[in-house]
């Protein structure tokens, strides 16, 4: 009897871990362990639906590693890899644990900031801006690289759709890259 009960609990929690990696593997990016883009579109269009039925803002940070094809060109893939989990780890220690961060792209990724204003969202991206300019991140030679990002920041309109919205903070980070890269747009 309690053999059975042992195996049947075993059993159930050997199935339990396996769908907890199954919804990992579903909803992050292997890489970073950060939220996937199929992910990200649809806690976006839930978010959307929150900041019209109570009325509140809700903003997007959108951004993109600079001459990031240089730095794998330079040092290889594998430390490409290693910038971009760095570049990740800073920034989910900068934003609020109700902001959803997510990879979109090889070296895009997005943030969705909740009961948050353009202005409050600007100053979250520059304070991301300053965090990824200063970090220091090791080659295997032991030299130090730097990386630097562009960020396009906006805030939903009244009746635009998730598309929209991001195409508008597609806009302003191609700005952003535009007027220099490192850069702020919103
Ligand atoms: P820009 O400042 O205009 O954004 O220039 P960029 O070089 O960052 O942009 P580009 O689109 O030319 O290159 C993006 C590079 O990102 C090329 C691609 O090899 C690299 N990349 C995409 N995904 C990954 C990944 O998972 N790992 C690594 N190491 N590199 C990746
Ligand atoms: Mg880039
Ligand atoms: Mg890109």
């Amino acid at each position: 009897m309690l053999a059975t009960f042992l195996v049947f609990t075993s059993f159930g929690a050997f199935v339990g871990r396996k769908e907890d990696v199954i919804t990992t593997l579903a909803l992050k990016d292997s890489l970073t362990n950060i939220y996937n883009q199929r992910f990200f579109i649809e806690r976006l269009d839930q978010e959307i639906a929150n900041a019209r039925r109570y009325k509140t803002p809700l903003s997007l940070i959108y951004f993109d590693l600079d001459h990031f094809k240089q730095v794998n060109d330079n040092y290889g893939h594998p430390f490409g890899d290693k910038v971009l989990c760095r570049v990740t780890e800073s920034i989910a220690k900068i934003i609020r644990v109700s902001d959803t961060f997510a990879r979109v792209g090889g070296e895009e990724f997005v943030i969705t900031l909740p009961q948050t204003t353009l202005e409050a969202a600007k100053i979250k991206a520059e304070q991301s801006r300053q965090a990824i300019e200063s970090l220091l991140i090791k080659d295997d030679k032991k030299k130090l690289v730097t990386i630097t990002i562009s960020l396009g920041v906006v805030e939903l309109n009244e009746n635009e759709n998730q598309s929209q919205l991001y195409k508008r903070a597609d806009s302003n980070l191609y700005l952003a890259k535009n007027q220099g890269r490192n850069k702020v747009v919103g």
